[in-house]
C-alpha cells in the first residue's frame, strides 16, 4: 500500500509514510471489509460512513506539515485510523465526530494499541473544540459546504488546516488553510475528493 498507492503517487514526508506503513490499516475496519483493508478505496464502516483512501489520508497528512510538538484538532473520527496516524506524528489529537457508537470504537481500537495521547469527544465539527483551542493544526475529514469560523478561529498563529469544501454535488476540493495571523488567512485549492458529508446541525438530524 504505502509503496504502490502512496510513494508512486508522490507522497515522500518520511514520517507520515512511516507511520502509514507502522498502522494496521485492518484493524479500523470492520471484520466482513478485512480483506479489503490494504486496497485503493474508501471502505464502510457502519452508519452510512467510509474511512478514508488511504492516498487521501496520506495526502491530508502530508499537506498538514506536522511535527512532534503539534497539538491537533480532527474533525471527523470515524474509524479512528487518521487519528492514529495523526496521533503518531503529533504531541497530542483531539478528535471528535457526531457518532457516539464510531467514537467508541475509536476509542477501543487506540486503547488496544496503546495509543495514549488522544482526546475523544461528541461534538459538532462546525464549532471546533474551543476549550482546547488554539490548535496548531486542523484537519476535517468530511465534506463540508464552507470554511466553519470558528475552525480558523480556533487555529493558532502559523497554523494550517485541511478542509474538503464542496464545490457541487457530492464534490470537494480539499483547501489548505494557512492562518499567518488573526488578519491574514491564505487559503489554497489542492485535489478533488468526494468525502461523505460534514452535517449540518447533527442534533436536529
Ligand atoms: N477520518 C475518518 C473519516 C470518517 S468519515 C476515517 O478515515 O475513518 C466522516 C466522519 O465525519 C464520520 O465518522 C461522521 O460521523 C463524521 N461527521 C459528519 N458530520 C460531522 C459533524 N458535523 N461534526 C463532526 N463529525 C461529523
Amino acid at each position: 500500500m504505502v509503496d504502490t498507492q502512496l510513494r508512486a503517487r508522490g507522497i515522500r514526508d518520511p514520517r507520515v509514510l512511516g507511520a502509514m506503513e507502522r498502522i494496521p490499516r485492518h484493524e479500523f475496519v470492520p471484520p466482513e471489509e478485512r480483506f479489503r483493508a490494504y486496497d485503493d478505496s474508501p471502505l464502510a464502516i457502519g452508519l452510512g460512513q467510509t474511512i478514508s483512501q488511504p492516498y487521501i489520508v496520506g495526502y491530508m497528512s502530508e499537506l498538514l506539515e506536522v511535527t512532534s510538538d503539534h497539538k491537533v484538532l480532527e474533525v471527523g473520527t470515524g474509524s479512528g485510523y487518521q487519528t492514529a496516524i495523526l496521533a503518531t506524528l503529533a504531541r497530542g489529537v483531539f478528535t471528535i465526530d457526531i457518532h457516539v457508537s464510531l467514537i467508541e470504537l475509536a476509542r477501543a481500537r487506540l486503547e488496544a494499541m496503546g495509543v495514549r495521547n488522544v482526546h475523544f469527544d461528541l461534538r459538532d465539527g462546525h464549532e471546533g473544540w474551543p476549550e482546547f483551542a488554539p490548535f496548531d493544526r486542523i484537519i476535517v475529514t468530511a465534506g463540508a459546504a464552507f470554511i466553519p469560523q470558528p475552525l480558523v478561529d480556533q487555529l493558532a498563529k502559523s497554523g494550517r488546516m485541511t478542509i474538503p469544501v464542496g464545490v457541487g454535488g457530492n464534490e470537494q476540493v480539499i483547501k489548505l488553510i494557512v492562518k499567518q495571523d488573526a488578519f491574514r488567512v491564505d487559503i489554497h485549492d489542492t485535489i478533488p475528493v468526494r468525502f461523505v458529508p460534514l452535517v449540518q446541525n447533527p442534533e436536529e438530524s
